[in-house]
């Protein structure tokens, strides 16, 4: 039994039990179980089973650990199977639906009979959804807007996911034998923020064609498609992609570089090689003569192209090549850059670490400041904080800063922008505060001039230093709010406010397609890892491979100055006048 298949039994057993409501202790129990496995470095769970290494493994308990055995001595899960019997497969598949909850799916199931996503999708259609009890003709086009945003995404996941899966998957590639090295392409190396599958680059010592096959046999496989001698795309019982490229030694600069471009930009850089003389048959490089040319590596592919490299995460086809054919590529923010981080919430509103414990995982990251921006008073849903309450944390800071931290605390807020363009709290509570990110949380139906109109005269306000989440979108989830983005940052050029790039692999915004007009601009971007937990400042991984997909340079990062630099951009802003 391999350990994908046995994590992919545990999750549909955690979702089975989320479906009937059970605790969600019970239902964490089994992911972070699945979670387990997936980490173990091993194509074969039974040894461990016998040499009792799977019951010490951490994440693993009795009952848990009861399913795998199962699983191991007769390939499937009695426990499934009776949780299974008693539930309709296709409610499971309810549960992707964005909005939809346990509770939502049992009361649809119980009153319309609903019982897979068509059924679901008629329901809405028909009216029968809309005459429930509680339920409208707005929450019916709700519904069907998740099922069709559902179809379109498919299997697109956010990033760090992938990130996981790719890192898994490599490691299970270069352990063949005949694997002597093995890189991740396609989206993933190209840091998209959504990506579908996993691409993979193999150097073979034998023939790559066997290579492939044999990943196409291995154990968790659902299905397989051949793509070409040496190339196999893999789908795995979870619904994990690898397409997998196996290639000679020779051959392996060139089918990375292959495999990891935008089709927009592998045509552009082939076409450079053309009017230079040079062809590409298969991924070897020619010369006008058909004699091959070696490529030792991808900067020496740039370089018969006439081009300075182009780092993974720019090669989209979007200008990239005039840039490097004029020495014009950015030296792009690199992560020991950063030296603070600005937009993190506490226990004071909706997070779940005090703010002495955000500041300590903020040292273990390196950085020197962090700066506290829990919720203001309108949003009374995330606990936001009255004026007693804000003096109060000052207090606190004060003297956590007064004790001799390694990590300076910085007192900010994330002020909701009002209906009306307004930040919550009046200026002189305003006045108290370092810097000020100002966010729209509510209200986003409203049309693009009205809520263009509404986010500029926010960043009128000579307190608001960062506007956080510009756009509001969520990925996979909520489509970004109507907006003139190009006001917006011709606004925040104009003002000197900074704008923001929240870190959240959800939010990803401002969208890096943005960033580089935000940068000819001269908008200095901050990038927030929106923390609501200690680990959630690792949300800032993702942020930055964004930011570097945007094009951006350490200069161009607000949080890449120090803090007294950044005390003193806010000042500036504010000393630059009421409007
Ligand atoms: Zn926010
Ligand atoms: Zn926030």
């Amino acid at each position: 039994m391999d350990p994908r298949t046995a994590a992919h039994v545990l999750g549909q057993i955690a979702a089975h039990l989320e479906l009937r409501g059970e605790s969600t202790f019970k239902s964490r129990a089994y992911e972070q179980a699945a979670t387990a496995l997936l980490g173990l470095d091993t194509d074969d769970l039974g040894p461990l089973l016998r040499s009792g290494e799977l019951a010490a493994t951490r994440g693993l308990g009795p009952a848990t650990l009861a399913v795998v055995r199962d699983l191991i001595e007769t390939g499937e899960s009695r426990y499934l199977e009776q949780l299974r019997a008693t539930t309709p497969p296709g409610l499971l598949e309810l549960l992707r639906v964005p909005g939809l909850g346990t509770a939502k799916i049992q009361k649809l199931h119980a009153a319309l009979g609903v019982d897979s996503l068509e059924s679901l999708e008629s329901a809405a259609r028909d009216g029968r959804l809309a005459k429930l009890p509680r339920y409208g003709p707005k929450t019916a086009e709700k519904i069907l807007r998740g099922i069709e945003r559902l179809r379109a995404t498919g299997t697109q996941r956010l990033y760090p996911q992938g990130a996981q899966e790719g890192a898994q998957l490599v490691r299970m590639v270069r352990a063949h034998p005949d694997v002597i090295a093995a890189e991740i392409a396609g989206s993933l190396r190209r840091r998209r923020e959504t990506v579908g599958d996993v691409d993979i680059v193999a150097a073979c010592l034998a023939d790559p064609a066997a290579v492939a096959g044999a990943f196409g046999s291995a154990p968790g496989v659902r299905s397989t498609t051949r793509a070409g001698a040496g190339s196999i795309a893999v789908t795995y019982v979870d619904g994990t992609r690898l397409d997998l490229h196996c290639v000679f030694t020779d051959d392996f600069a060139v089918a990375l570089w292959r495999a990891t471009g935008s089709i927009e930009h592998v045509a552009a850089v082939t076409a450079r090689l053309a009017e230079r003389g040079f062809s590409l048959e298969g991924n070897r490089l020619l010369d006008a003569g058909g004699t091959s040319v070696p490529a030792p590596n991808e900067d020496a592919l740039y370089a018969q192209a006439g081009l300075a490299f182009v780092p993974p995460e720019l090669r989209e086809g979007r200008g990239e090549i005039e840039a490097a054919a004029a020495g014009s590529i950015p030296t792009l923010l690199e992560p020991t850059d950063v030296r603070g981080v600005l937009h993190c919430h506490s226990t004071w509103s909706d997070g779940k670490a005090t703010i002495a414990q955000m500041a300590d995982a903020a040292g273990e990251r390196g950085w020197s400041y962090i700066g506290i921006t829990d919720h203001s008073q309108s949003a009374f849903y995330a606990s936001g904080l009255s004026r007693d309450r804000v003096l109060a944390q000052h207090d606190e800071i004060d003297s956590l800063n007064a004790s001799g931290t390694d990590v300076r605390v910085l007192k900010g807020v994330e002020a909701d922008i009002l209906a009306d363009g307004a930040l919550d709290y009046d200026e002189a509570l305003l006045d108290r505060f370092d810097f000020v990110i100002g966010s729209v949380h509510s209200r986003f139906s409203m049309d693009r001039a009205t809520m263009t109109a509404r986010v500029l005269r926010a960043l009128d306000s000579r307190h608001l230093t960062i506007l956080g989440h510009p756009t509001g979108r969520l990925l996979l989830s909520r489509e970004p709010y109507p907006i003139d983005v190009e006001a917006v940052l011709e606004k925040a050029a104009g003002v000197g406010a900074a704008v923001e790039l929240n870190a959240d692999p959800h939010r990803l915004d401002l969208d890096w397609r943005y960033l580089p007009r935000a940068r000819a601009l001269g908008v200095s971007i901050e990038i927030g890892p929106d923390a609501h937990s200690s680990r959630g400042l690792d949300h800032m991984t993702t942020g930055i491979g964004i930011a570097r997909k945007g094009g951006l340079a350490a200069r161009d990062v607000l949080n890449t100055r120090s803090a007294d630099e950044v005390l003193a951009f806010a000042r500036a802003r504010r000393e630059r006048g009421v409007h």
